[in-house]
């Protein structure tokens, strides 16, 4: 089915942000993390205005700055990021899990920030130290979840339990969502990664079944089967369907009778199907065109095509992992122009050709879009955003509503 969708592959001037950005959610959900970028000032700017307002009264990720003079020498800039690392865990006890995430810099200086985990992680034992890169070099923003997460895997105790592993970092309430739901189908034993707190960072084995949360977690899934434990492939939870599917992957693997299933999700289902209902109208036969950017693209473009009758006129999407993506890429429309990669300035002229209803992009694309009249989206809103599960189904939908409706509220009548 995957082979009938024409994908287009581009190589060429990139429109995203760096992995860095995913600190800004991951330092919400690991409660006892501490993220410390070794970086530059420009990694440091992007992410104190990406992170926006800090909601804690301590802050949980910093910027090591790599000065000029570091550049000179990499034995200075080893001691002194041993020199930050002690004082950061003499002033804050409370940190047991400290990532170094490298990047740009960092990376261009070749310092290695393996070997100075290793280092500072047995010179602090009451605090794992852990790296992993952030850089932006060749990663769109959402690797950088996926990096974190598998720089945890090799961490994780060995069991031969059976459990289910939810993997991805959802929001809180998410996480409580889907555990309630677990817990009514009758699995026993549901694990998260990441965890809230380093401590419980769940056990790994032959018998462990994983439920990818997001599709952009290639590397924390092959990372997860190393360790012996087994994908479940399904469709990824946005929507009713998608949910649905997502969810009874796990039933099935768990062997749960099926009569059952359907009347545990049942609730669920109607309760979504009535939220996404109300945005049905205004997105209806609306035109929709994904430029690469969150990996979140082709799952997105099946629900709103799908549950909303939305037609998608290009999905882009930086990478496409066809085995995790091969459930969604078969529920797209027959003829779905995929693209994978990115050139902007063609896509750009792509956009202007097909005049789609709404662009979902990032940031520095959206001005532009919206001067040629073209309503607009930031793909990293959805990231920000709880959209995952029956109960945020609605808001999913609004997400995309919104533009349109700002859009029709702007449209000026002419003076009579
Ligand atoms: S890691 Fe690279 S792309 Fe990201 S903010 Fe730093 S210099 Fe810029």
């Amino acid at each position: 089915m995957t082979a009938m969708l024409p994908v287009l592959r581009e190589r060429g001037q990139r429109e995203v942000f760096c992995g860095l950005t995913g600190i800004v959610w991951l330092h919400r959900k690991i409660q006892d993390a501490f993220f410390l970028v070794v970086g530059s000032r420009t990694c440091a700017h992007l992410l104190q205005s990406a992170a926006g307002v800090m909601i804690f009264a301590e802050p949980r990720f910093a910027t090591a700055i790599i000065e000029e003079r570091d550049l000179a020498g990499l034995a200075d800039a080893n001691a002194e990021l041993d020199s930050v690392v002690d004082r950061l865990l003499a002033r804050r006890p409370e940190i047991k899990l400290l990532f170094l995430v490298g990047s740009c810099p960092s990376e261009v200086i070749k310092l290695d920030l393996s070997r100075a985990a290793a280092r500072l992680d047995a010179r602090h034992p009451a605090t794992r130290v852990l790296n992993y890169s952030g850089s932006g070099i060749e990663t769109t923003f959402t690797q950088g979840e996926d990096a974190c997460l598998a720089a945890l895997v090799p961490q994780m105790g060995a069991t031969d339990a059976a459990s289910l592993l939810v993997v991805g970092a959802l929001p809180d309430v998410v996480e409580d969502q889907f555990r309630r739901t677990f817990a009514e189908l009758g699995i026993p034993t549901v694990f998260a990664l990441p965890p809230r707190r380093a401590a419980d960072l769940p056990p790994v084995g032959p018998n462990t079944r994983f439920l990818l949360a997001q599709p952009f977690l290639g590397d924390t899934a092959a990372a997860l089967a190393d360790r012996g434990a087994v994908h479940l492939p399904a469709l990824f939870p946005f929507g009713v369907e998608g949910t649905t599917a997502w969810l009874r992957a796990a039933a099935a693997a768990f062997e749960l009778d099926e009569a059952h299933f359907a009347r545990v999700v049942a609730p669920g289902r109607e309760r979504a199907a009535r939220a996404i209902a109300r945005h049905r109208d205004r997105l209806a036969g609306k035109r929709i065109f994904f430029f690469p950017d969150s990996q979140l693209e082709v799952p997105l473009a099946r629900f709103l095509a799908a549950e909303l009758g939305m037609v998608p006129v290009e999905v882009g999407t930086p990478y496409l992992h066809r085995a995790h993506l091969a459930h969604e890429l078969a529920a797209l429309p027959a003829g779905t122009q995929i693209s994978e990669g990115q050139d902007v300035d063609r896509q750009l002229d792509r956009v202007k050709a097909a005049r789609p209803d709404l662009a979902v992009c990032g940031l520095g694309l959206a001005n532009p879009l919206e001067r040629l009249g073209i309503a607009t989206k930031w793909s990293i809103e959805l990231v920000f955003t709880p959209v995952h599960g029956f109960d945020q189904a609605g808001d999913l939908a609004e997400l995309f509503a919104r533009p349109l409706a700002r859009r029709d509220r702007l449209t000026v009548s002419p003076c009579s």
